[in-house]
């Protein structure tokens, strides 16, 4: 059951606490509250897990500081739709995210020198974007590639971020140890710029850090799809984090491992966007570098990368994530997949038009109005 309070309800108010009071008496049931930060107000909910089927609903919905209470199937609890819940979305570093929200994270794949860190960053000033994506810690397939800098980049990364006004870095965590460096570091530095992190592809299902992202409130979370994953199995991975009480979650598409999918790296799956907003309440990214893997253009002139991430926006992403490099030659991870920093004004103009024409296309579909027609008995 998820009970979602009335507007002026705070947890200080005495309508909270008679509420929890009231829940903690039915044995076996747990709650766990969420608080969300939609664009006109701050939403708090009660989940209630456990032996749920006792507390009565009739009389829930009736209690002080109630505006709404809902029974929810055993099937994606915290982040699912359950009829008609209000994908609240969350703030972060003055940004909002939701389901109807749209960002672009651009970057390196990872942080290899100070001067590649400060021209992309300079380059996205210029062009007005504040989200970015850098990996510090990098896993890769084999143990003589380079590893991303760890730590010791944290310092000067961080400053970069701050001399540039970078709002946000997407960055990947593998352990839990990471997501403590990356706060100490923070707060050595004194919180230039803000950090999402990264759950990576072949940590899709790596239990443990999945609820070490959950059992923190400072930092939302960017959760990619595991290559091999069911979205049932990566959507359940994100019920991992969310159980723990990290409810600031976005889920990115990937593209999946199959030699279906060649020549490209992996098999681009942008079609399931409306599926996982349709499931979930999450606002949905999409990663149009990792599936493609390499710059290659199609006859028409546009990369097979600008392609693939103009479907996923026509498709309804709220997110993109985007490799650049200004040298890819030279870079130490994903050089092949690497737009060139001279693209960036051109990517946002292309991508921000496929936006434009999704919001048109949807104005278009709510005026057919065709969703009221029955089959004919
Ligand atoms: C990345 O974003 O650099 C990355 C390693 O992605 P994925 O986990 O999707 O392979
Ligand atoms: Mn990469």
């Amino acid at each position: 059951m998820i009970i979602i309070l009335k507007p002026e309800i705070t947890q200080e108010s005495p309508e909270f606490k008679f509420l929890l009071k009231y829940l903690n008496e039915f044995k076996g049931v747990k709650t766990l509250t969420a608080e969300y930060q939609g664009e006109t107000r701050k939403v708090i909910e009660i989940h209630l897990i456990g032996d749920t089927q006792k507390v009565p609903l009739e009389i829930v919905k009736s209690l002080p500081g109630v505006e709404k209470a809902v029974r929810v199937s055993a099937k994606y609890r915290q982040i699912g739709r359950h009829g008609d819940l209000e994908p609240i979305g969350f703030d972060y570093k003055g940004l909002h995210f939701d389901q109807n929200s749209f960002h672009v994270f651009m970057g390196l794949c990872a942080a290899d020198t100070k001067e590649n860190v400060e021209a992309i960053f300079k380059a996205m000033k210029e062009a007005g974007v504040r989200t970015a994506r850098m990996g510090a810690y990098k896993p890769r397939t084999s143990p003589y590639d380079f590893q991303g800098h760890g730590k010791e980049c944290l310092p000067w990364l961080f400053e970069l971020a701050g001399k540039y006004d970078i709002a946000i870095i997407a960055m990947e965590v593998l352990s839990p140890h990471h997501i403590d460096e990356i706060w100490e570091a923070l707060e050595k530095a004194g919180h230039p710029t803000g950090v999402m992190l990264q759950i990576g592809t072949r940590n899709a299902q790596n239990f443990e850090l999945l609820k070490a992202v959950g059992n923190q409130q400072e930092f939302p979370v960017l959760y990619k799809r595991g290559m091999g994953l069911t979205i049932d199995e990566s959507l359940n991975a994100c019920e991992y984090i969310a159980s723990e009480g990290n409810h600031n979650i976005i889920f990115c598409l990937r593209g999946v491992r199959t030699h279906l999918g060649d020549p490209h790296r992996n098999l681009v799956d942008f079609g399931h966007v409306p599926v996982i907003k349709r499931l979930t309440r999450l606002p949905v990214c999409v990663d149009p570098s990792h599936p493609i893997g390499s710059r290659v253009a199609a006859p028409d002139g546009i990369k097979d990368i600008y392609h693939v991430a103009a479907q996923g926006v026509i498709a309804g992403a709220n997110m993109v994530l985007v490799e650049f490099h200004p040298d890819p030659h030279r870079a130490l991870c994903d050089g092949p997949q690497a737009l060139f920093l001279e693209e960036i004004p051109c990517f946002l103009d292309y991508i921000n038009r496929a936006r434009q024409a999704y919001l048109d296309m949807k104005d278009i579909v709510a005026r057919c109005n065709f969703q009221n027609i029955v089959p004919k008995p």
